[in-house]
């Protein structure tokens, strides 16, 4: 159920409505938007009647929402979310890039890393300090060193950081030093996580799991906003298919979907969506031309070296071609990096 209050409802009557969901023993959650503010109810076993609240003063409307993700639907929320990460903003015209290793290695390569990617215009640092990795004996990341890394070459490049989280217990630590908390497509449906980072107060990047559904997906983004953590971001990262050529199959379809059924912002990863560096630069025109929010891309400043992921990541100067190609995609759709 979504309650719409009136244009011209006071402060007080938008309270009362909150104290009336919760004295029913619901969760209130404002959805404040530029015309109105909607408050959206979870908590509800059954449907919820539209009764007890249409005839409270300041309601305009109650409105039942038919899907099962709720606050993150399109239904509770018309206009498109934009994620504001302390001045960098994710959503709207203007795209978001987020550049950097799959893993931070060391001072020297995640500084080149964030100096390149600042250069050519991206806003956003990505690294991985904690690694989820499908051998117990592959490296797995420099844990909080390599997140005091991350601090650093954000302090030298004012660049936004976005790291990855793996378990609920160190979800404090993360969120100490990243500016977005990402979870990983191995971890999309790990519900403790969601939980923590849904009561965290950082945005966080929901990464698509390698066999789930847009419905997984839209209801593991659910299980966070439904703790009153609302800054998430969707992004689509590649499935597993038949296909062995590629690491994945990136599923540029599913940006559609999700821009049609949520108001959440969706990015793209075209380097885990290959999984090979010839492909990153057109998968990231492709995504942007279909309508992503922006892009994950991993560099490195010698791909050969690093201790993940190098097939797939760009040296330094592919990255700033990338950008220069993908300027001109955005622009053909009205959109600018
Ligand atoms: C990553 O971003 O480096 C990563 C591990 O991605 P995914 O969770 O999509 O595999
Ligand atoms: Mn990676």
């Amino acid at each position: 159920m979504l309650i719409v209050m009136r244009q011209d409802a006071t402060a007080e009557q938008i309270n009362a409505v909150a104290e009336k969901i919760k004295a029913l023993g619901f969760k209130p959650h404002a959805i404040p938007g530029s015309e109105r503010t909607a408050i959206g109810i979870t908590g509800n076993r059954g449907s919820v009647d539209a009764d007890l609240f249409e005839l409270l003063p300041g309601v305009a409307q109650a409105i039942p929402v038919s899907q099962p993700f709720k606050l993150v639907s399109a239904e509770v929320k018309p206009e498109r979310t934009v994620v504001n990460v302390n001045g960098a903003t994710i959503g709207g015209e203007s795209l978001a890039v987020m550049a950097g290793p799959c893993s931070v290695e060391s001072e020297a390569q995640i500084l080149a890393c964030a100096r390149a990617a600042k250069a050519a215009g991206a806003q956003f640092l990505r690294g991985g300090a904690f690694k989820p990795r499908t051998s117990p004996y592959d490296f797995q990341g420099l844990k909080e060193e390599g997140l005091k890394l991350l601090a650093l070459a954000r302090e030298e490049t004012g660049l936004k950081v976005v790291t990855e989280v793996m378990s609920p217990g160190s979800v404090d630590l993360v969120a100490r030093y990243a500016d977005v908390l990402q979870i990983g497509a191995r971890n999309m449906q790990n519900f403790p996580l969601l939980e923590e980072v849904g009561d965290a107060k950082r945005p966080v990047l929901l990464k698509r799991g390698l066999s789930a559904t847009l419905k997984e997906l839209l209801m593991a983004a659910e299980y966070i906003a439904s703790r009153g953590n609302y800054e998430i971001v969707l992004c689509e990262r590649g499935i597993r298919t038949f296909e062995t050529m590629t690491r994945n199959t990136l599923d540029l379809g599913a940006v559609i979907v999700l821009k049609q059924l949520s108001h959440l912002p969706v990015i793209v990863d075209p380097s885990h969506g290959f999984g090979l560096r010839y492909g990153v630069i057109p998968l990231a025109r492709a995504g942007v031309a279909v309508g992503a929010d922006g892009l994950m891309v991993e560099i490195h400043p010698e791909p050969e070296r690093a201790l993940s992921d190098g097939p797939q990541s760009l040296t330094l100067p592919m990255f700033q071609e990338l950008m220069q190609q993908v300027r001109r995609v955005a622009a053909s759709v009205g959109r600018r990096i």
